[in-house]
């Protein structure tokens, strides 16, 4: 089978309509949980495999990229040894990945015939275990390795220390909401439109000071330490015990560890919660017993607190962590993306990124006030300051090759990012002699006074860069509630037209659910204006995606984050309960 375009975007708003295949393809092979005995033939006849997808049900399309491997593992010919097992991170991925790794393993032993009683029992035990103790992590003193440098190596990317030349707050200086434009210098980055910046963040110095004074075991927190963990390893003189570095942890002070490479503010999983419940006391270690092994209170205390690990630590007081042993365990903090919101072409010397502000009250919003990491991180910093970053190409958010095509972007908010660097680029490409093609922009906001670049889109209409912009207010007093769809909807011919007759492109970025939302409403114009039924409609979408006409930039849940949460938490929760 040949993969086409569109069905590779994982994180794509269209269904998939192989997935949809899916479902006969289960019929055929069966859909038992038992071992599946197969006949066939293809590349992959001499494969047997078992797919886990990890995937969140706040997205359309759940666990899409593993159904799709699931599929053409199993179109190619390969043996499906147990049915796809699915892990949703709303709801109790982590126990369903416990409950799943024993009973794959049990069922790969058997179907590759190795029965012994003892291996199966040790390797079945080691699945349930902790590897790391106290006595197998431990500090040395070391020389430090610079940030540029030690990010590069846990992360394996190519990563660049970047100025911050400016930062605008777009919405004005005195107001409420910061919506950022920021501008960073560039040195030697090359990069389109349509693009990404990757930034390296650091927590906020409240958090890790909290953190650092529950710690075991840190003599100094600004002296430089490498992270060794003892590996057995068998030789022929029997087993060897070395202490090794680890590779995904830099030499750094523990302060710089809390602070530049670990996470610390996205909620802990339950082995961590189980691992404090180990060293915790009286009624601390009973809570923690609980949230570690019972999916659903851990699933409502984690949604309702969103705790990062200083609030853990504040409400479970007993527990004092082995440093060494904490660091070995917390995830890598991760770098942020934005869409680069400016033309290499009009600044060859600078990126510009606009950034969302995100700060929110937990518990129904009436607990604690929590930041998010990067947005606040480049709201606070000082103008001046050396930020680590990337860029992450994105092949299939391109302006046309042929600037006659005409462009459609839709783009609420912050999704306006990438659209800036559009602009800048065709404005740039008119001062060279290039004709356009039309462009319509649809921006959407709450109130007229929040919407983004006012005068810089003006200019743009006036030079003729672009062709008109549309303004939904979803929230202006004495107007209907206007989101882009509603704009779109009203302009169904032009968009039409301007899409299908002229063979134009279609761009929208920013949240997942207002991208399915965009999507549905011009399914129902393609639909109408082109007479399609349901299925030439869906069979047109495709052939849009293939003709690389079709392009999303989509963020994840940024729109009512918590209110998105909450419902499709519900779904999970239903559809958890109907499994097996
Ligand atoms: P984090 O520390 O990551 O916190 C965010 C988390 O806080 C959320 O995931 C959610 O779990 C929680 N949260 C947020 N609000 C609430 C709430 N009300 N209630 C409960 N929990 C909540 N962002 C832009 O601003 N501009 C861009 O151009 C842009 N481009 C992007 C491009 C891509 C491809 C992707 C994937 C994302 C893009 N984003 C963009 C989003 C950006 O990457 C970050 O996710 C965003 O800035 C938040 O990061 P943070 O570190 O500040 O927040
Ligand atoms: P935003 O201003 O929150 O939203 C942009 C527009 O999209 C609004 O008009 C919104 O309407 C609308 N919208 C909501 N759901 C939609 C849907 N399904 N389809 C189409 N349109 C939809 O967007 P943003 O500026 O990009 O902000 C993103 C996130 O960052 C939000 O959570 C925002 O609250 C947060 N933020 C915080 C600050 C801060 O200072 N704390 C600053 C900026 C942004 P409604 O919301 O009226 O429904």
């Amino acid at each position: 089978m040949a993969a086409s375009k569109s069905f590779i975007k994982a994180n794509s708003q269209s269904e998939f309509t192989s997935i949809k295949k899916l479902d006969r393809l289960d019929s055929l092979r069966g859909s038992t949980n038992e071992p599946l005995l197969e006949d066939n033939f293809g590349p992959l006849s001499n494969v047997r495999f078992a797919v886990f997808a990890l995937g969140s049900s706040a997205y359309p399309n759940f666990c899409a990229f593993g159904k799709y491997v699931d599929n053409l593992l199993g179109e190619l010919g390969g043996e499906r040894i147990y049915k796809m097992a699915t892990g949703d991170e709303m709801c109790g991925q982590e126990q369903a990945f416990r409950k799943w790794a024993p009973h794959i393993f049990k069922v790969s032993c058997e179907t590759f015939c190795l029965d012994d009683d003892d291996t199966l029992n040790e390797a079945t035990k080691s699945l349930q275990t902790q590897y790391l103790s106290e006595n197998t992590v431990r500090f040395m003193i070391a020389k430090a390795e610079q940030p540029k440098e030690a990010l590069i190596k846990v992360h394996s990317k190519e990563i660049q220390s970047s100025k911050m030349l400016q930062r605008i707050n777009l919405h004005g200086e005195n107001s409420m909401k910061a919506t950022l434009l920021v501008h960073f210098e560039n040195v030697n980055m090359s990069y389109s439109p349509g693009d990404h910046m990757g930034v390296f963040a650091m927590n906020r110095p409240e958090i890790v000071d909290g953190v650092l004074k529950r710690l075991k075991g840190v003599e100094d927190p600004d002296a430089p330490v490498e992270l060794q963990i003892l590996q057995e390893s068998q030789t022929s003189n029997g087993i060897q015990r070395n202490w090794k570095p680890q590779e995904k942890r830099p030499v750094c002070s523990v302060r710089d560890m809390f602070t530049r490479y670990l996470d610390i503010t996205t909620p802990p999983n339950p082995n961590l919660l189980q691992h404090f419940a180990s060293i915790a006391e009286g009624e601390d270690q009973k809570r923690l017993e609980i949230l570690a092994t019972e999916s659903s209170e851990y699933e409502d205390w984690r949604h309702f607190n969103c705790p990062h690990l200083l609030e853990v630590l504040q409400e479970f007081p007993s527990v004092k962590p082995s440093a060494p042993l904490l660091i070995a365990q917390l995830p890598l903090l991760q770098p942020r993306f934005y869409s680069i919101s400016s033309s290499p072409l009009k600044y060859p010397k600078e990126v510009h990124l606009t950034v969302a502000v995100v700060q929110y009250n937990t518990q129904d919003g009436k607990g604690p006030r929590h930041y998010g990491v990067c947005s606040n991180f480049l709201n606070d910093i000082q103008v001046g300051q050396d930020v680590c970053v990337f860029i992450r190409k994105a092949p299939s958010f391109r302006l046309p090759e042929n600037s006659m095509k005409p462009v459609i972007v839709v783009g609420p908010g912050t999704g306006i990012a990438p659209f800036r660097g559009f602009w800048q680029h065709r404005h740039m490409l008119s001062r060279q002699n290039h004709s356009l093609g039309k462009m319509l922009l649809f921006f959407g906001c709450r109130t007229k006074e929040l919407d983004l670049y006012k005068e810089e889109k003006a200019q743009m209409v006036c030079e003729k860069v672009i062709d008109k912009t549309f303004l939904a207010l979803s929230r202006e007093s004495n107007r209907p509630k206007m989101y882009v769809q509603n704009t779109i909807l009203e302009q169904a011919a032009e968009v039409y037209r301007l899409l299908a007759i002229e063979e134009g492109h279609f761009y929208v970025c920013g949240d997942c659910k207002m991208a399915e939302d965009v999507l549905k409403t011009l399914k129902g114009i393609i639909q109408k204006y082109g007479n399609m039924d349901d299925t030439q409609v869906d069979k047109y979408l495709f052939t849009l995606r293939d003709q690389n006409r079709y392009h999303e930039d989509i963020f994840g849940i940024t729109l009512r984050t918590a209110e998105i949460h909450k419902s499709s938490r519900e779904s999970a929760r239903q559809r958890m309960a109907s499994e097996p």
